[in-house]
């Protein structure tokens, strides 16, 4: 098998299954909020989950919320913000190539009377600058919402430019930023980046699913999105999970080791494939400067879901527009949005790489194509 799927999920790591094991013990199943010391024994090592998530980020403790994933990590950071700081101004600035996690939340938004409004894109997927400062300038921005590296294309946004611009044009603006790609694929440190809220997902780091994370940075006030007892400092009710948050930290610490190392192996996948597929008359559509991890492809002569299936007939899986809107057979927004024409769009395919896969898998995959196209292409 070769699964090239792994900006959809990735596989469970061996340090991940280990870790589950330890914590589901009965030593440290009690609820966390009891009084009796089998419960203090549960928040002890939740809290210690807690402070060493925070220090693999780059954050402090009181800064780390545990959520089921990173939609509800982007629901609560922006509906959250949006209801809490009511006075910060009636406009959202944003993209349209945002993960449906963002997007959807800007939708309900609009509904209740906020302002979105979308900059324009490139053709690298980035935000144009002076699309960025017209929209900014127009003032009243209460919250911009961004990616750091898109699901889709692999694209990365210049963060550090648009946060300048952002702070210098209108400083009381807060910043919300997806970094559920870019988690163990770049370095991150959340005391540096120059984000208010970043949203993380355990399912797309070797965790099991289920477990996510939402930075808040303190003195970023928001409303809580799920209401209950209180837990998590009453940001995220609902028993804690030891578990769920153990299985993220043990990811966490895995994919944040050696970083440039897999950042230079996938290259080197990305780099190759590249090439082979354009000598093919395949059309890359990832920008040149993405992350290695993502490549999306166009195949002239295939709708995305047929190649999908030539491919899988082969035991190797990749996956056309992002995974959860897979199924309505629309053709990417993302791609359009970026200027590319429809019918490309509609033969796009996404290769996603990880730590994991290797140079085999990259000459096995080349050989399927040549055989795809010499089954099934009309010419
Ligand atoms: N943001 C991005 C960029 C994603 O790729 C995904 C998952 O596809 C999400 C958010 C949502 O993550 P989750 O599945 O943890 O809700």
């Amino acid at each position: 098998m070769i699964y090239f799927d792994n900006s959809a999920t990735t596989f469970v790591s061996d340090s991940v299954r280990a870790k589950l094991q330890e914590l589901t013990e009965d030593a440290v199943s009690a609820n966390p909020g009891a009084l009796h010391k089998l419960g203090n024994r549960a928040i002890e090592v939740y809290e210690g989950i807690r402070r060493e998530t925070a220090q693999l980020l780059g954050a402090k403790p009181e800064e780390i919320f545990f959520t089921s994933c990173a939609t509800e990590s982007a629901n609560t950071a922006i509906k959250g913000y949006m209801s809490r700081n009511k006075r910060a101004g009636n406009a959202v600035i944003s993209t349209r190539t945002e993960h449906k996690a963002t997007l959807e939340c800007l939708e309900y938004l609009a509904k209740l009377g906020y302002e979105i409004r979308y900059l324009k894109v490139g053709m690298d997927g980035k935000p144009t600058a002076e699309s960025l400062e017209e929209e900014l300038g127009k003032g009243d921005v209460a919250l911009a919402c961004f990616t750091l590296v898109n699901n889709e294309t692999g694209s990365v946004l210049p963060f550090e430019n648009i946060s300048k611009t952002i702070r210098a044009v209108s400083p009381s603006t807060a910043i919300y930023l997806d970094c559920v790609q870019a988690l163990g694929k770049m370095p991150i440190d959340l005391s540096k980046l120059g984000a208010d809220m970043c949203s993380f997902s355990g399912h797309k780091i070797h965790s099991i699913k289920g477990n996510g994370v939402l930075y808040v940075k303190k003195g970023v006030r928001i409303d809580p999105l799920i209401l209950g007892g209180g837990q998590q400092d009453g940001m995220r009710s609902g028993t804690q999970s030891p578990v769920l948050a153990g299985a993220f930290l043990a990811a966490l610490k895995e994919v944040t080791t050696g970083i440039d190392e897999s950042r230079g192996k996938v290259k080197e996948i990305n780099d190759y494939l590249r090439k082979e597929l354009s000598d093919r008359g395949a059309r890359i559509l990832s920008p040149d400067d993405a992350l290695p991890y993502v490549l999306n492809v166009s195949f002239e002569g295939f709708e995305s879901e047929t190649m999908l299936h030539c491919l899988e007939i082969y035991d190797i899986y990749v996956s056309t527009v992002s995974a959860c809107s897979a199924k309505q057979k629309k053709v990417s927004y993302v791609l359009l949005e970026m200027g590319v024409d429809r019918k490309t769009a509609a033969n796009a395919v996404r290769l996603s790489f990880s730590r994991h896969n290797t140079m085999e898998e990259a000459h096995e995959f080349i050989k399927c194509v040549d055989q795809i196209y010499e089954q099934f292409l009309v010419r």
